[in-house]
């Protein structure tokens, strides 16, 4: 490529590390500025509150299927080749209940609740639950072999990794999206806004920075307890009795990570505080679907609580933005917005975000000419 090329990447979330990481790897030099950075916990900062793990939610035949593919063969990789990253393989279980057909859980997992989803022909071991196996007021069940990210692990994982390939990080807080020219200072000459590409990975931040200000972003605020507990399997259900807006999840992140409870899809609430009396329901919840958590006779007083939690899904209607955009003479390329699925879609998003910077290079040199 010549003259190193320099790229400016706003954002250390999932989206900003997997991007600034698959950049460096190709040979430019990069550099990441951002508000929060791995080892914060923010209500600002989706990250780190994720389960995380592998649980397509795409329709066939989408980009956001392609993406959730192309994430796989690289989450397989690192599960079975570097334990360093965190990440170990733990059988999904997914419940159906055909009372939950028109719940929110239900409308966000529809491709998950089918019979034979797009990804069984990817993932390992997948399989029907014989009737007589099924608990409880469960209609149907699949399960398969699938992978847990602890981002507490991984999120410093993607960094050192980042760092290996001189990726320079930058602590700073935008008000304006053009001003993330200012923070790549590898070259001796001075920069200049004509030989840089900006990569938006801000996530929720995208909706109040300046020169971007997305209205179709939105919080699906994700409330969470984490407990000392194990679970044998990650455990989903299509819904709950409770509420139309919570959800059952259970998942044992790697490397001693404790296991998540979840939770709630809450649209439009931006509320950073967990709520007391929404926290029993999703304990009360987990240990009648996995009663294993707690062993026999136990109710919720069995769980060992780690710590309650919020987090806020950056979704956006219409879909994730990975797009290049021009704002105010300078060359963006946007990779936000994942809402629920930005680890399992990660790789997917910043190949794609890698190939439109390329372009935006391109056309950077050209229009130079
Ligand atoms: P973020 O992690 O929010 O990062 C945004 C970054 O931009 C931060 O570094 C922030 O400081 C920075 N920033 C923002 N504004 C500015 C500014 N003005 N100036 C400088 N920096 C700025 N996904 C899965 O794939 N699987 C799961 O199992 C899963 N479970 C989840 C459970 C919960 C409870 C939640 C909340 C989310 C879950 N997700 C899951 C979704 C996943 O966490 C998100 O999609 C993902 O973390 C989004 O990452 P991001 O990098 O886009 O945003």
């Amino acid at each position: 490529m010549g003259e190193k090329s320099k790229i400016v990447v706003v954002g250390a979330g999932v989206a900003g590390l997997t991007t600034a990481l698959l950049l460096s790897k190709r040979g430019h030099s990069v550099a990441v500025v951002a508000k929060h950075m791995p080892g914060d916990y923010d209500i600002e900062y989706a990250s780190p509150w994720a389960g995380a793990n592998y649980l397509p939610v795409s329709a066939p035949g989408t980009r956001e299927a392609e993406w959730d593919r192309i994430t796989f063969a690289e989450l397989y990789r690192l599960t079975t080749q570097v334990p360093e990253a965190g990440i170990h393989f733990q059988d999904a279980i997914i419940y159906r209940r055909e009372k939950d057909s028109r719940s929110v859980s239900a409308n966000w997992f529809s491709e998950l609740l089918k019979e034979r989803p797009w990804f069984a022909s990817i993932v390992p071991e997948f399989r029907r639950i014989p009737k007589s196996e099924l608990p409880l007021d469960a209609d149907f069940g699949v399960r398969w072999k699938s992978m847990c990210i602890n981002p507490a692990i991984y999120l410093p994982y993607l960094l050192s990794q980042c760092l290996k390939q001189q990726v320079r990080f930058f602590r700073g807080t935008l008000t304006h999206i053009c001003q993330a020219v200012d923070f790549h200072l590898t070259s001796s000459a001075p920069s200049s806004s004509s030989n840089i590409v900006v990569v938006n990975c801000t996530g929720l931040g995208s909706s109040t920075l300046g020169g971007v200000t997305d209205s179709r972003l939105t919080p699906a605020r994700g409330q969470i307890v984490l407990v000392r507990n194990t679970a044998p399997a990650m455990i989903v259900a299509s819904g709950t009795d409770d509420a139309d807006d919570e959800v059952m999840y259970i998942m044992t992140r790697a490397a001693g990570g404790g296991t998540i409870l979840g939770g709630t899809y809450q649209q439009g609430s931006w509320s950073s505080v967990p709520d007391k009396a929404t926290a029993e329901r999703i304990m009360k919840r987990a240990v009648k679907w996995c009663p294993e958590l707690v062993g026999e006779g136990k109710g919720v007083e069995g769980l060992d609580v780690i710590r309650h939690g919020v987090g806020l899904r950056p979704l956006r209607v219409g879909g994730a933005r990975v797009e290049k955009e021009v704002i105010g003479g300078v060359r963006v390329v946007h990779n936000y917005g994942a809402g629920g699925f930005g680890y399992q879609a990660s790789y997917g998003m910043a190949e794609e975000a890698v190939r439109l910077i390329e372009e935006s290079l391109k056309e950077e040199v050209k229009a130079r000419l």
